[in-house]
């Protein structure tokens, strides 16, 4: 009978040094014992991804896509091949694969691309054959056998589509924390693990910034009936979280927050211009202000250097903001008392915004604990239930 096949990926602070790889090994080598075919999709190390940008940067602020996509996938490069020489001295058999070895095609947007298709022939083959398989995470190739990759933290989504393609029992995402919580623990200490969490919830949260899981995994997993579970690397005994059920129930689920953003605001009269900059350029727009003469958009920071070029200092102001926001059904939230709470305590809502599933303020980035402690204190630590 064909054996079971684990997916389990990697994430950066679990590969960030040769200690931790040895612990991330354990995981691995406790699957394959247990009978299971093993594929491993790892991260860049803890910083690496960051250092490889910063270095790109000092050469050019906007650097050539293409360019860019061939030095960051390298830092993916790094750690299978540690991974799989700790593995082998182990006494283990394991293979490593770049994207692009690994069949892995995407579309044609260097930066942020999107899986189209992989061929798992050679994959399987190597399972079949009793070999741990470990893959780059973050990257593929597009038709043109050029390197590209798949947005900022997309090694979930290398896995979870590497687990769709495959059949896989369960992808599991290993990190630092030890599962999906109603806030950033590292900002809310008080935030609640969830033993499990619905698709939709789970997608809000992740769109509006939690970035345990990147969005697309989220998506294709919901889309492919992918079993997906969060852990960490560090604490066994967890079980972690487990991202399932297609109806979200009733309540807050959680606060997500979203760094690096950057407020832009421009005279009306150039809003025609600015939006087809960002079109051309590919720059989602987070949310739009408009007040009489001026209009304000969101767009994320790293967008924004690459915008900047376009517009000139005469005709825009730009200032740094933080993005929190509550998720669930709105039901119980009153943009009334988050306002009066958030004034009685000082801070200044740079704006606010209502949709189905999400209420968002908009802070100054050094009032983001305080105000994420806020939040969670009203809707999450008051409400009854939650642990689902
Ligand atoms: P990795 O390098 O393993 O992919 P990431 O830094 O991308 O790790 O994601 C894990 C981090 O996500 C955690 O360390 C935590 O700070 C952050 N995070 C944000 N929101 C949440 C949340 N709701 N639940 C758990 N972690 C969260
Ligand atoms: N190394 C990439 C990043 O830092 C991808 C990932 O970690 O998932 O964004
Ligand atoms: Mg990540």
């Amino acid at each position: 009978m064909k054996k079971p096949l684990i997916v389990q990926k990697f994430g950066g602070t679990s590969v960030g040094s040769v200690e931790n790889i040895q612990k991330v090994a354990k995981h691995i080598i406790e699957a394959k014992d247990d009978g299971n075919q093993v594929l491993v999709v790892v991260s860049a190390m803890a910083g690496e991804t960051n250092r490889l940008v910063d270095l790109a940067q000092q050469i050019d602020s906007v650097p050539n896509a293409r360019e860019l996509d061939v030095l960051l996938s390298a830092g993916e490069q790094i750690s299978m091949a540690l991974l799989a020489m700790t593995l082998n001295k182990l006494g283990y058999a394991a293979r490593s694969l770049t994207g692009g070895q690994a069949k892995i095609v995407t579309d044609e947007k260097h930066n942020n691309a999107t899986i189209e298709d992989i061929d798992t022939q050679g994959i399987r083959t190597l399972l079949d054959q009793e070999q741990i398989v470990i893959v780059a995470g973050f990257q593929g190739v597009n038709r043109n056998g050029d390197i590209t990759t798949l947005g900022r933290g997309g090694s979930d989504t290398t896995a979870v589509t590497l687990a769709g393609y495959l059949g896989a029992r369960e992808c599991q995402i290993f990190t630092d924390v030890d599962g999906i919580y109603t806030c950033d623990p590292k900002i809310v200490h008080q935030a609640k693990k969830l033993s499990t969490i619905d698709f939709l919830s789970m997608e809000e949260m992740a769109k509006r910034g939690a970035k345990v899981l990147h969005l697309p995994s989220v998506k294709y997993a919901q889309k492919h009936n992918v079993p997906l579970r969060v852990l960490s690397t560090f604490k066994n005994s967890s079980k972690g979280s487990f991202v399932t059920g297609q109806q979200a129930p009733d309540g807050i689920c959680g606060i997500a927050l979203q760094d690096e953003m950057q407020l832009i605001e421009i005279d009306s009269t150039l809003i025609a211009s600015l939006l087809a900059q960002c079109h051309m350029l590919g720059i989602a727009i987070w949310n739009t202000i408009e007040s009489k003469n001026t209009t304000q958009f969101v767009v994320k920071y790293a967008d924004y250097i690459k915008l900047k070029l376009t517009l000139s200092e005469k005709e825009h102001t730009a200032s740094l903001v933080n993005l929190i926001t509550v998720v669930g059904s709105m039901k119980e939230v009153s943009e009334d008392k988050i306002r009066a709470i958030l004034s009685e305590n000082g801070v200044k809502i740079i704006f606010y915004t209502l949709n189905i599933r999400s209420f968002t303020v908009a802070i100054r980035p050094e009032e983001v604990d305080k105000v994420a402690n806020i939040l969670h204190d009203i809707y999450i630590d008051s409400a009854v239930v939650i642990e689902r």
